[in-house]
């Protein structure tokens, strides 16, 4: 079968690819670590799943408004007023089958042939896709880790062009775990309010994954200037652990929103009624899931970090947010492996530490950063502990020279 054009123009994205690798892998009987999962390795809360069950009996199995059920947009508007104070109406929320759609779509209402969509890197990796697959360019602004890897207002204010028409913050963001300062936020509204025609697409989805004192901040509360051009995106899949579920939701511009909700009414119609009543428990039931996750998350960040920081080749900064290492491995770049192959890049990093070690990580050209790779710590501490020995071994193996 033929395919579209705009299919040449995206691939899977590399995680989705590293998950199926390691499958294979341990379908052939090898014993893989796994460090590429992008979710939690908690289960789902029991009260959540328990509202999921109440809803199927009571015969909740039907089709919901297309912009989810009027009980999760009030959970969603009631988590955005508690945490940062801010007010959305109804008409300006919707909810899709995770937030990945939701970004989807609202390209997808946005984007015309040529539109740019600045887009700092390190990124999560789909979003140059997605707007590849919407007919837009990404205009990908490096933020090197000496700026934290994040966008200074500087840099956003040379890569804006008339063709501009979002630029993409995650914070706490995916890989790098950085998150922007209310300051920083603040430095970065100053040059968006010179370019009215710029949305700003702030994808919040670590939001509560968050090892700050105080709430990690954003955007459209910090400079209710840019409500009108600000879309928030967030979901239930990393705070509660329900990847599966598929919820995530939007909340913006009332007519972003509807064009949103007109396209998903030509698509999946609705997200799944159950999973709805079960992101609505989620929102509004006891919080204390998310304070012993994230407390656990902490402790093996910290662990982590130590042991990466402790390899002469490797070096990570600690993140504010998300399960996410980005490990510095440019040391270990033209080093050659006992087999004698030269390390070209971060890709053949990852592969020498699979091959040799059966660690999986994710290479940072994935992600917009050459010379890094990603650990998720969302896995058990005994896991991180043994893979950290064994990525110590498989960089102590490396030599400036071919053995002969
Ligand atoms: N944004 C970022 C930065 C992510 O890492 C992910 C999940 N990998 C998503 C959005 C999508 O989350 P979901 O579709 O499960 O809500």
């Amino acid at each position: 079968m033929k395919t579209a054009e705009r299919l040449h123009r995206i691939k899977p994205s590399p995680s989705t690819a590293a998950a199926q690798r390691v499958r294979e892998l341990k379908s052939q009987g090898l014993t893989i670590l796994d460090l590429t999962v992008g979710e939690p390795d908690f289960d789902t809360p029991d009260h959540v799943k328990a509202a999921a069950i109440r809803a199927i009996e009571a015969g909740e199995t039907k089709y919901t408004p297309v912009n989810g059920t009027s009980t999760l947009r009030a959970a969603i508007a009631g988590k955005l007023r508690e945490r940062h104070g801010l007010e959305f109406t109804d008409g300006r929320i919707t909810v899709g089958g995770g937030a990945k759609q939701v970004i989807f779509l609202a390209l997808m209402a946005t984007l015309d042939e040529g539109d740019e969509v600045i887009v700092p890197a390190p990124y999560w990796v789909s979003y140059p896709d997605m707007v590849r697959a919407n007919d837009g360019t990404p205009v990908i602004v490096d933020c090197p880790e000496s700026d934290g890897f994040k966008l200074t207002p500087e840099r956003l204010a040379a890569a804006v062009t008339e063709r501009t028409r979002w630029i993409v913050l995650n914070t706490p963001g995916n890989p790098t775990g950085s998150a922007y300062t209310t300051g920083e936020l603040r430095a970065l509204a100053r040059v968006l309010l010179a370019h009215p025609h710029v949305g700003v697409l702030t994808d919040e989805i670590y939001d509560e994954i968050w090892y700050g004192d105080q709430d990690a901040p954003s955007l459209a509360a910090v400079e209710p200037r840019l409500a009108d051009r600000v879309f928030l995106t967030n979901g239930v899949s990393k705070t509660y652990a329900m990847t599966g579920w598929r919820i995530g939701y939007g909340v913006g511009p009332a007519d972003l929103v509807t064009a949103i909700n007109t396209l998903q009414s030509q698509t999946s119609s609705c997200p799944s009624s159950v999973s709805q009543a079960a992101a609505a428990a989620a929102l509004t039931g006891p919080q204390d899931f998310v304070q012993d996750t994230v407390r656990v998350y902490r402790a093996r960040r910290d662990e982590t970090a130590k042991l990466v920081n402790d390899v002469p080749q490797l070096s990570c900064t600690i993140p504010d947010g998300g399960f996410y290492l980005l490990v510095n491995c440019r040391a270990a770049i033209g080093k050659f492996t006992p087999a004698g192959t030269r390390i070209e890049n971060d890709e053949d990093f990852a592969l020498h530490l699979l091959d040799s070690q059966q660690v999986a990580v994710i290479h940072g050209t994935a992600y917009g950063a050459p010379g890094y790779f990603r650990i998720s710590f969302a896995t058990s501490t005994d896991v991180l502990t043994e893979a950290c020995e064994r990525i110590a071994t498989a960089c102590a193996a490396l030599t400036d020279a071919p053995s002969v």
